[in-house]
């Protein structure tokens, strides 16, 4: 316990996971997490049954979810969840088609250094604001497709590059609704992992964080829940 606090000393913890509920947006607009309440301490205790789909809320993205022979959730190795994170914001110039471009990426190694393997590549738009207005936050255009900041193809190109752990985005999604899913295919094809609907991302540094990212180890899961903390140097 000792050694634990020393390895926490000197830093804070910070929440970066949104609060399942059914009323959170979710890709398809239905209900995405609901419970039920099975045992209402009728013998103490309330007992309830949770139903979700299985990418609901900030939720991981394991590679078998793009590709047959890829890690699952459960699969997905220890030492790629708790690394270090490199922050690239974007918040000034995200428009919802804004995709975080190599340039963006370029200028955060000249700000910032290296991107180092293994580390959590957080892409920090600013559309977490909306979220707990559905609407705005899926913010479906007249043509019916939603529009939301993500990451471009060659963006996941230069990360994959630098041998990151994974990538993350507070939006829906890193890859726009009317893409083929480059990202997706490109980040799950080289067996590291998406994270989608990052919260709090405001509350982090540029460099120097950690991220501690454990999703729910569902043995045969393409994508589940994460619960996800930033620890930020106070
Ligand atoms: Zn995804």
């Amino acid at each position: 316990v000792e050694n634990l606090a020393k390895i926490f000393d000197g830093l804070k913890i910070v929440d970066l996971t949104h609060s399942l509920s059914s009323e959170i947006p979710t890709w398809n607009g239905s209900c995405g997490f609901s419970v039920e309440i099975k045992k209402d301490y009728d013998h103490d205790f309330r007992v309830q049954k949770i139903q979700m789909h299985a990418g609901v809320g900030t939720h991981m993205d394991a590679p078998s979810h793009r590709f047959q022979n890829g890690l699952s959730i459960a699969e997905i190795p220890v030492e790629t969840l708790i690394v270090s994170i490199c922050l690239v914001n974007v918040v000034k110039k995200a428009t919802p088609t804004y995709l975080i471009s190599i340039k963006d990426l370029e200028e955060y190694e000249r700000a910032h250094g290296k991107i180092p393997s293994n580390s959590l590549v957080i892409g920090y738009t600013g559309w977490d604001r909306f979220w707990h207005n559905p609407d705005q936050y899926r913010n479906v255009d007249k043509g019916g497709m939603m529009r939301f900041p993500g990451f471009a193809a060659e963006a996941a190109e230069f990360l994959l590059e630098r041998n990151v752990a994974g990538i993350a985005i507070d939006t829906l999604s890193p890859d726009p609704p009317d893409s083929t899913f480059p990202v997706h295919r490109l980040v799950l094809g080289a067996d590291k992992y998406i994270i989608e609907n990052i919260a709090n991302a405001f509350r982090l540094t540029a460099k120097g964080c950690y991220a501690i990212a454990l999703p729910i180890k569902g043995a045969a899961c393409t994508e589940a829940p994460v619960r996800v903390l930033g620890l930020v140097h106070k």
